[in-house]
């Protein structure tokens, strides 16, 4: 078991060393709490700690500029190390939350174990989640909208559909490429659509062969209405701009199901296209499912007017993962930027007061004002009760995200990116980034460890050239059970039954491998059985010279291992 590089022991606040704050997310309610802590952390009186999958704060909001071009992607993120320089940032996967224990489980990026990252003081700020799997076919044919990825490869995917379209001689396949539908009449998808529809429509004047009719952007709506973050009045407001930019608004409409051609609605029709965005599907952070806590009609954990969760004292939680109660309303804190930056700083302040034995105060949440940019010099918003649209409500929208952006370098390189805008067209570069690789070549030299025994999975290996040996240690000493080579392949095994590795595979003479990541090789495994049936007999004969009869029998003991490791 291997602990991070935290102060060792302190669960009781008489010990000497500071208490020691975990932030799990670096979005915008861990980021926003950590800003407030960062002076109690550089006066030694904590030790403030950040976990995050990925080590740039992203700007949401402003992610649907990033499809269009309106903004450069590195633009709207900040580096966290830069943002809270008094923390401790770990870049990794949050695994495992042990409240008894007071432990975070999370695993480095291609390292071989979990480690575990003790604290006195958790602020949970993991977002939400999306889960597609209930509507057949749209998780693996539609684009989803929340990372910075998300929106690059949208981008991509856009610009290489223009691209085929102005060659496609058949009209009916041509209607198909530039049909482009957006599932989600919430914030999401109504920015996303306007978005893709100013850029396609801008973009085709530089395809000799599309004319702007010809392009279709569709957005459907379960509901009665879109938006229903905001007022009827300003929804119907924001319906009528889309339409009157082109875009086909149709409310009432379900998707149920996706193809790579086309998408199913709930009537029975289909609509033919090669761009599906799916704004629907929100769902909790699974990482918090097994928390035993209370938690609200949609499965959310729920924290108390302090912001502590319900039951768990010192656990704290801030942001869209959580259900706050708010004591200006009857209503539930809504799930917005705005509302996880005023939680993250009010929350500062309680974990501090709490520290302090000071009494903490109730968090109290009355929006400001709502913004719905929709596309080029067009917005819908609601400030202080009034309701501004058009142009105003877009330059509110533009002027108040600036202002919330971290960094001064960040405000200036967007405010350059929305001036260059202005003036020239947008940018219509294919960089094809969704083609980056996921399987990869690796060179080991002879005698290199390729991994050990008790590692967690690290892929699928097959040899391209040279010679490997299987290692198996068992009681102190270690046996030398198979040489493999050219052609052959590992790593199966801990892949398909879930497990650590069962072996230690190491270079005899210098090796060459293809290595297929784990997400690639259970994807194909879960859906073929003639993939699963190549391996069982292969896996069969490597088990029996592991001296073990039954597949369970490892699962069972490399559990056993996990769980150990966890409780030591
Ligand atoms: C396209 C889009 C447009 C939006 N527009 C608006 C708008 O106009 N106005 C508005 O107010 N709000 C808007 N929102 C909503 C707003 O962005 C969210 O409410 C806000 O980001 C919530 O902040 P958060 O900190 O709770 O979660 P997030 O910002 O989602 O941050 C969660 C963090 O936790 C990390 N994380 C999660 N799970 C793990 C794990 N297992 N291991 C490691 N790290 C993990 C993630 O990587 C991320 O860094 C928009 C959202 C989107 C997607």
């Amino acid at each position: 078991m291997a602990f991070a590089t935290e102060p060792a022991s302190k669960n009781r606040p008489d010990c000497s060393s500071p208490p020691r704050v975990v932030i799990l997310g670096g979005g915008y309610g861990g980021v926003y709490t950590a800003l407030g802590l960062q002076k109690a952390a550089r006066n030694g009186l904590i030790h403030l700690s950040i976990i995050s999958r990925e080590n740039f704060f992203l700007a949401q909001p402003m992610l649907a500029e990033v499809v269009s071009g309106s903004i450069e992607p590195p633009h709207i993120i900040s580096p966290i190390r830069r943002l809270c320089p008094k923390s401790n940032f770990h870049q990794a996967e949050i695994e495992d939350i042990d409240l008894d224990k007071r432990l975070v489980v999370v695993r480095y990026r291609e390292q071989p174990d979990f480690h575990y990252i003790p604290f006195d003081h958790l602020v949970l700020a993991v977002g939400s989640s999306t889960d597609l799997s209930g509507t057949p076919g749209v998780a693996a044919h539609s684009f989803s909208f929340k990372t910075l990825g998300d929106a690059i490869a949208l981008r991509s995917h856009l610009i290489s559909i223009l691209e085929k379209a102005d060659v496609e001689p058949d009209a009916n396949r041509k209607n198909s490429l530039l049909t482009f539908v957006v599932a989600g009449g919430g914030y999401t998808g109504v920015e996303v659509s306007a978005e893709i529809n100013d850029f396609v429509k801008e973009a085709s004047q530089s395809y000799q062969h599309i004319e702007q009719t010809e392009v279709n952007v569709v957005l459907l709506q379960g509901s009665s209405r879109i938006l229903p973050e905001l007022d009827a009045e300003s929804a119907d407001f924001s319906q009528r701009v889309l339409e009157r930019k082109g875009i086909e608004v149709r409310l009432d409409t379900r998707v149920t199901g996706a193809t790579s051609e086309s998408v199913t609605l709930k009537n029975g029709s289909n609509i033919s296209t090669r761009t599906l965005v799916a704004a629907i599907g929100s769902v909790g952070n699974p990482l918090l499912e097994k928390l035993s806590c209370e938690r609200d009609l949609r499965g959310r954990p729920v924290v108390d007017s302090n912001l502590m969760l319900v039951g768990n004292p010192n656990v704290w939680a801030v942001g869209d993962c959580v259900a706050i109660p708010n004591a200006v309303s009857d209503q539930p804190c809504p799930p917005t930027a705005q509302c996880a930056i005023r939680a993250g700083k009010h929350l500062s302040k309680n974990i501090l007061a709490t520290i302090a034995d000071q009494s903490v105060k109730s968090f109290a949440y009355k929006d400001r004002g709502v913004f719905v940019p929709l596309g080029r010099f067009s917005g819908a918003a609601r400030i202080m009760g009034f309701k501004v649209s058009g142009f105003w409500a877009w330059w509110m929208y533009r002027t108040f995200f600036l202002l919330q952006l971290p960094r001064l370098k960040r405000k200036i390189q967007v405010l350059i990116d929305w001036s260059l805008e202005l003036v020239f067209p947008r940018d219509i570069v294919n960089l094809d980034i969704t083609k980056s690789h996921q399987t990869t070549q690796s060179h080991y030299d002879p005698g290199q460890i390729i991994f050990s025994q008790g590692d967690l999975a690290q892929g699928f290996f097959i040899i391209l050239d040279g010679r490997v040996e299987v290692i198996r240690e068992k009681d102190g000493g270690s046996i030398s059970i198979a040489t493999l080579s050219t052609g052959d392949y590992f790593g199966e095994m801990s892949l398909l039954y879930g497990v650590r590795h069962t072996a230690t595979i190491k270079a005899i003479t210098a090796v060459d491998v293809v290595i297929m990541n784990a997400n690639d090789f259970t994807m194909l495994a879960s859906s073929s059985s003639d993939f699963r049936k190549l391996f069982s007999k292969a896996m069969t004969e490597r088990l029996s010279g592991l001296g073990i009869e039954n597949p369970n029998e490892i699962s069972q003991s490399e559990h056993e291992q996990i769980n150990d490791n966890g409780k030591s």
